[in-house]
């Protein structure tokens, strides 16, 4: 059993280093693997009946892969939860809940994208909790193509804006958060993104030894796990030039 693990793409068209390493990526899962995207695939997605040709590029690499015979899985991240079953349907993936449980190498592992680990960004848990919900969604899926683009382009120059006057600890995982899911889904390894920090860390929970994984962004660099028999192998690499 070989698993692939990717989060903080953030895929967009003039991203061109990123996009060609992504493609680039894919062709490392072989048949019967699995391939995790961890959420942040895409810098912003607003819907998924918007007809865009980079989106149809990544979606037909997607497609290629899947017919390979590599098993797809997609969770959402805070920039494309609005990812949807068509989307899904279109590349042959499994759109995952977060957080999800799987079993690699006959263990238990809890996967997640990282932003609800994110505790005491108050500010960001009730915007995330808003626009989770249906109601929002759907409100917000029936807007036009250009009022919905607008709204992303207004969010992500919010949150720029706020990161940079708030303090690096807010916006890193709360340990009791960790503590509380990895108690709760009795597991003693997590994966999950969103940080921009990775790294693998152990430490202790109630006298038991604990791993939590964490996925690189793609950035200047790209990130990967890959996860196979001899373990768990976190691998940072070059982009193409
Ligand atoms: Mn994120």
């Amino acid at each position: 059993m070989t698993s692939w693990f990717i989060s903080d793409l953030h895929l967009a068209p003039e991203e061109t280093r990123i996009t060609a390493g992504f493609l680039e990526f894919l062709q490392k899962p072989q048949a019967k693997h699995q391939l995790y995207i961890l959420g942040d695939f895409f810098n912003y997605w607003v819907g998924d009946d918007i007809v865009d040709p980079y989106v149809e590029e990544i979606k037909q690499a997607l497609r290629e892969t899947a017919k390979r015979g590599v098993q797809l899985f997609f969770m959402h991240g805070n920039r494309d939860f609005l990812v949807g079953q068509q989307f899904c349907d279109d590349i042959n993936c499994t759109l995952l809940p977060d957080p999800s449980l799987v079993t690699l190498n006959g263990e238990s592992v809890l996967l997640m994208h990282g932003d609800s680990l994110c505790t005491k960004d108050t500010e960001y848990m009730n915007f995330r909790a808003m626009v989770r919900g249906n109601d929002w969604q759907q409100k917000f899926l029936s807007q036009s193509v250009a009022d919905r683009q607008a709204f992303a382009q207004k969010a992500r120059e919010e949150s720029q804006k706020g990161n940079a006057m708030k303090d690096m600890d807010i916006l890193d995982v709360t340990s009791s958060e960790v503590n509380r899911l990895m108690t709760e889904h009795k597991v003693s390894r997590m994966i999950h993104g969103h940080t921009h920090r990775p790294n693998t860390h152990e430490f202790q929970h109630d006298h038991s030894p604990m791993q939590r994984i964490v996925l690189g962004d793609w950035y200047t660099q790209g990130w990967y796990l890959k996860v196979d028999k001899q373990g768990y192998h976190l691998v940072e690499f070059d982009l193409p030039a």
